[in-house]
């Protein structure tokens, strides 16, 4: 049975991939932070099979322990402050997990190595926010990175020390570029979770307006569900390699509040959404879209879900949950 060792466990993707590897059969353990986290007690349910192991990416010597104990095949760093806001307000911390972070899991990973003729192979979460303002259209592997948070500069850190390390020591070391994707297990303070979750409260009568921040952004926005494949393809290879995950596609935020809008029947959005300065950050990142080629060609890696059956599928999610509380 393949091991496979996963931070950032109680996140969105950390979700997915666990019940994509444990359909693979692999034993999957989640690194878990702190003590009695309430996060992952609420997922023990539906994720009996994930081993919890203690580890905190702040602390090198628990992720060197991680490793000894778990003495995984893969290791997936999907574990960050992951939020653009959040990290204007808390650039330090995420310049420490975000960032900071990739360091010590590349160096618990090179220090317990795994069986000499199996080595642990690792991917880190890398971000289509690295390409910020973006230098060309769409962006590619090759497209020099140019970041608008703190965010975005951590993950450039975690990028790079990740070629590094690889180039370096000659780890089995993989950057995954994803661009921004979605699914019903997305945070509520994520603006294409925030708008689907409103659309169905609004329709149901449990909230009357949203509030939202500057409307004039593109994404390229995927289902998670399908991205998580392109994780577990990449450290499938024989060559350890970088890939941009996109669909090639961009949507306006006003697309995405429209579409939400018209999926539970409400045409006239405008009424309901209202825009206040405190969403906006001090810079932004315009327009993202993604060439998805390499890891096509390479990879054989296609999305299944589009932009309108994602959105479709999150603002059922949303109905269902927001239903039950009526
Ligand atoms: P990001 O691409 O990782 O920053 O993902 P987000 O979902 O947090 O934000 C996507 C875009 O939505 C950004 O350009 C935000 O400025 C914009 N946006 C507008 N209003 C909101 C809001 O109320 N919440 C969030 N999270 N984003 C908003």
């Amino acid at each position: 049975m393949p091991r496979a060792f996963i931070t950032g466990i109680t996140g969105q993707d950390g979700q997915h991939l666990a019940e994509f590897l444990h359909g693979k059969g692999y034993e999957v353990f989640g690194m878990v932070k702190g003590q009695n986290n309430p996060k992952f007690t609420a997922m023990r349910d539906e994720f009996p099979y994930v081993e919890p192991v203690p580890g905190d990416l702040a602390d090198l010597p628990s992720l060197v322990k991680a490793m000894e104990l778990t003495q995984p095949d893969e290791v997936y760093n999907l574990g960050a402050i992951s939020f653009v806001a959040l990290s204007f307000n808390q650039a330090e911390l995420t310049a420490n997990i975000t960032g900071l972070g990739v360091l010590r899991m590349l160096e618990a990973v090179r220090m317990v190595g795994g069986a000499q003729n199996n080595p642990i192979r690792y991917y880190q979460a890398s971000s289509s926010e690295m390409f910020g303002k973006v230098r060309e259209i769409p962006q590619n592997e090759r497209t020099p990175f140019h970041p608008r948070s703190p965010y975005g500069c951590a993950k450039v850190f975690g990028h790079d020390i990740t070629v590094n390390y690889r180039e370096s020591y000659d780890l089995y070391a993989c950057s995954g570029i994803l661009f921004n994707h979605e699914g019903p297990r997305r945070g509520l303070e994520f603006v294409t979770r925030k708008v689907t979750n409103a659309a169905a409260r609004i329709k149901l009568g449990l909230q009357e307006e949203l509030v939202l921040g500057n409307l004039d952004f593109k994404r390229d926005w995927g289902y998670a569900g399908d991205y998580v494949k392109a994780m577990w393809l990449m450290l499938q290879q024989d060559e350890p390699d970088d890939y941009v995950v996109a669909t090639g596609e961009t949507h306006s935020g006003e697309e995405l509040v429209s579409l939400a809008f018209s999926e539970v029947g409400i045409d006239d959005w405008q009424r309901y959404v209202r825009q206040d300065q405190k969403f906006f950050r001090p810079a932004e990142v315009d327009l993202l879209i993604g060439d998805p080629s390499k890891a096509q060609t390479k990879l054989g890696w296609t999305r299944e879900v589009d932009f309108p059956g994602l959105i479709k599928m999150m603002v059922a999610n949303d109905l269902r949950i927001e239903s039950a509380k009526r």
